[in-house]
């Protein structure tokens, strides 16, 4: 199955396991900045993971503190593009080749659906399904930025 379908897929099953097993504050709170479209790119904030492992294993095989970290490291080395006045694809592609090549694709932020199990694990209270959103939002901006003409 390839990413989009992955993505199409999830997105559904996601929005469907929500709905049934978490009414949490925290899962509310997000389902609905997700209906309006809010949990998208904030700033190019890095994220305080401190690789502790708590919120592993992901059922639905997220790298948590290999995304984080790749995401930190990728702000330190000044390759996460900026989108916020369009898009350059030298950049886009430098970027998402060293996202490819650090972590699987079966691992990265996309393949989160936003369960919820990871969500009281993290020490650092990082809003983890939150993040993951954040960086898929990211990556399939630049993704498509690629893809176009
Ligand atoms: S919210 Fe996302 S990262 Fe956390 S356990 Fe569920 S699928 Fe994995
Ligand atoms: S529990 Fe939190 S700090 Fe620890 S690895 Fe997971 S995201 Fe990072």
């Amino acid at each position: 199955m390839d990413r989009r379908e992955w993505l199409g897929r999830m997105f559904a099953a996601g929005t469907m396991a929500l709905a049934a097993c978490d009414d949490s504050s925290t899962a509310v709170a997000t389902r609905e900045a997700i209906a309006a479209g809010g949990v998208v790119a904030d700033s190019m904030r890095k994220i305080n993971c401190i690789n502790c492992g708590h919120c592993m294993p992901c059922d639905f095989g997220v790298d948590i503190p290999g995304v984080f970290l790749f995401y930190n490291k990728a702000l330190d080395e000044g390759i996460v593009p900026d989108t916020s006045g369009g898009i350059d694809r030298g950049e886009a592609r430098r970027f998402l080749t060293a996202l490819d090549r650090e972590i699987p694709d079966s691992a990265q932020a996309h393949r989160c659906i936003t369960c919820y199990h990871c969500a009281n694990r993290c020490p650092q209270n990082i809003f983890i399904a939150r993040q993951m959103e954040r960086i898929t939002s990211l990556t399939e901006t630049l993704r498509d930025a690629l893809c176009a003409d």
